[in-house]
């Protein structure tokens, strides 16, 4: 299985258009040590040939063209064989809205995000200009899946979908009580490898810690370092938990609770402009790798 990080940024990427923390400051003029990152997608295949992406960006056309193995090999084409969705929100689906371009998309994900994305959805009419040009896939819980690419064909990979604390999209909170399709983890198996995608946890509760479990790779949500990230720079009013996402820093921290995983390679991503840790030579950076974390960039690429 190789495994391409497209883009590691929580939503907003980093920089944030509109931030002037310090770290996006601080990487605009170049005066921390830190890299420019995309928002969160990344690239599966077993065979090199037929690629899934997990999540589909709002960069997702910038983040096809710095591959070249997910260019077309025809005057019309796509080595994108599948998308996989692990929630609806928006820096997760926007990107679906880019591939517009009349070329047939096959889409797995949760009834709910089925729903939450193209319920009320006007724009969703642009993926409908002939028939069959999405072909959606309702992933049901704990149930292991092939992963059937738009030619039809097998990919060499199946996925299951574990239910992991998270919560609606923003534009569908309050119009349906949360539910545990909201947010899943992927478990992506091919061969004997496992690779299970967590990129979102709004806890680390015993259904987050089985999702890991037997994986040969891990990817984590890497979001924020702390529970009062957003508040304590006077840039949100909401603590991580609010917005689904466990912090890793501190004495109940998902760092700690994670410290029985034993993947052989476990890395962080869908890191917020906020966390301190994409400073590279900052104490949080050294803490989550003297723990054996790596932190996901853009561009990383990880072979099992
Ligand atoms: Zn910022």
């Amino acid at each position: 299985m190789r495994i391409r990080v497209l883009g590691s940024a929580a939503g907003g990427g980093f920089p944030q258009w509109n931030c002037g923390c310090p770290n996006c400051q601080g990487v605009r003029n170049a005066t921390i040590d830190a890299t420019p990152r995309t928002q969160e997608s990344v690239a599966v295949t077993n065979d090199g040939n037929a690629w899934v992406l997990l999540n589909a960006s709002p960069e997702v056309r910038q983040q096809i063209e710095s591959f070249a193995p997910l260019h077309p090999r025809g005057a019309r084409h796509s080595p994108i064989q599948a998308i996989l969705l692990t929630n609806g929100d928006l820096d997760h689906c926007l990107g679906l809205l880019s591939l517009r371009e009349s070329h047939p998309l096959m889409i797995y994900s949760t009834e709910r995000v089925r729903r939450g994305f193209i319920e009320g959805n006007v724009l969703y009419r642009t993926l409908q200009r002939f028939a069959d040009q999405v072909t959606w896939n309702v992933l049901p819980l704990g149930r292991r899946e092939m992963i059937v690419g738009v030619d039809r064909q097998p990919t060499g990979l199946s996925v299951e979908a574990v239910a992991v604390p998270g919560k609606p999209p923003v534009h569908c909170e309050g119009l349906a009580a949360p539910h545990p399709e909201d947010n899943v983890a992927l478990r992506i198996f091919a061969a004997d490898r496992t690779l299970a995608y967590a990129s979102g946890v709004g806890a680390v509760t015993p259904s987050v810690l089985a999702a890991l479990e037997d994986a040969t790779c891990v990817f984590f949500d890497g979001t924020f370092w702390s529970s009062d990230e957003l508040l304590a720079l006077g840039l949100g009013s909401k603590r991580a938990e609010q917005m689904a996402h466990a912090p890793l820093g501190g004495d109940h921290g998902s760092l700690v609770e994670l410290r029985g995983v034993r993947a052989p390679r476990r890395i962080l991503i869908h890191l917020n402009n906020t966390n301190p840790l994409l400073k590279e030579d900052s104490p949080e950076h050294a803490q989550a790798v003297a723990l054996g974390w790596e932190i996901a960039y853009d561009g990383m690429e990880v072979t099992l």
